[in-house]
């Protein structure tokens, strides 16, 4: 009998494990698939300047088809291409596209800023600093309308790694981000110690604001300390009205959420933009 029940314990753990494993498969093949034939799909999230109401920055998502007329989710996409070493082959997709599109396009259509998320086994494994450059060049884009878009995950090899790596990409004009700030174990120290240009606040942080007063504390005082050095901040994960007027009064200088705009296709994020910005500044100048 015992004998008996260690048995089906361990088809049913091989059942899960089986089933997992053909999915990760599945996820890999079609990533490769969809590289390869120019398939995957970068969608953006336009990023708000407060004190015009103008959408600046997008960032560039990436969006991988599941075959069923909807999406992997990019996070278990993104964790997988890391760990089966295609993050190279999906990340160089990425920031090609997002470069761009934003050099033939971004500052017609108001955008200062094209923000791309590079996971941290890019910069150790799968790209140099040079050759993260060089990709940029080849796009046509300044390097001064780029921002990447990192996380403290960064400083896994080392921190003087991160920090030359980080001080080398600044030194062309790109801009860093540090994001999902208060989401892990960040520490203020890297707020003041890594060579970052702009803070990007989690939404595990911003979207208690409204029933816990002491988060709301906590994040002005975290806005107050990034700008004492000089960063600009960011707060991600804006969803509610109340979350929206809360913030209003924060400091923080730039806003992402969903309700001020959705991650959305190229083509729609081109009509939003002319919608939002062109005339937009019209209708102001009325105004004024
Ligand atoms: P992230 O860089 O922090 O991107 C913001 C995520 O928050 C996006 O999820 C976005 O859709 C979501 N979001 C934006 N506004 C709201 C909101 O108001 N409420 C809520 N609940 N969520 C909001 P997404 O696109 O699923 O991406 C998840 C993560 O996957 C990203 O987090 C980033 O870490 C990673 N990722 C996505 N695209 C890429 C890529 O091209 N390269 C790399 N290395 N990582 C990527
Ligand atoms: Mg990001
Ligand atoms: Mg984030
Ligand atoms: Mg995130």
């Amino acid at each position: 009998r015992h004998a008996k029940e260690s048995g089906r314990k361990t088809v049913i753990y091989d059942l899960a494990l089986d089933q997992a494993i053909r999915m990760e498969s599945e996820i890999l093949h079609r990533m490769r698939a969809s590289v390869r034939r120019g398939e995957l799909e970068v969608w953006y999230q336009p990023i708000m300047h407060l004190g015009s109401g103008r959408f600046t920055a997008v960032e560039a998502l990436v969006r991988l088809p599941d075959g069923n007329g909807g999406y992997y989710s990019s996070e278990q996409v993104v964790d997988l291409a890391e760990r089966r070493g295609m993050v190279k082959e999906f990340g160089d997709y990425v920031l090609d596209r997002a470069g761009r599109f934003m050099n033939s396009q971004g500052s017609e259509l108001g955008l200062l800023r094209m923000c791309v998320n590079l996971s941290v086994q890019q910069l150790l494994v799968g790209n140099s600093v040079e050759q993260l450059l060089e990709l940029i060049r080849s796009t046509g884009v300044k390097a001064d309308q780029i921002t990447l878009e990192i996380t403290e995950s960064i400083l896994i090899q080392s921190v003087e790694f991160a920090r030359g790596a980080l001080e080398q990409l600044r030194q062309t004009g790109l801009h860093i981000a540090l994001d999902d700030f208060g989401a892990g174990y960040s520490s203020l120290n890297y707020l003041f110690n890594l060579p970052v240009d702009v803070v990007k606040i989690d939404r595990s942080l911003t979207s208690q604001i409204r029933t816990n007063p002491k988060q709301n504390t906590l994040l002005r005082a975290i806005v107050k300390m990034a700008k004492i050095n000089s960063l600009t901040v960011v707060l991600e994960g804006i969803e509610t009205p109340e979350e929206q007027e809360l913030i209003k009064t924060s400091g923080a200088e730039f806003v992402q959420g969903f309700c001020y705009a959705r991650p959305m296709r190229e083509d729609e994020l081109v009509s939003f933009l002319k919608e939002r910005n062109l005339e937009k500044s019209v209708g102001s100048s009325y105004n004024n």
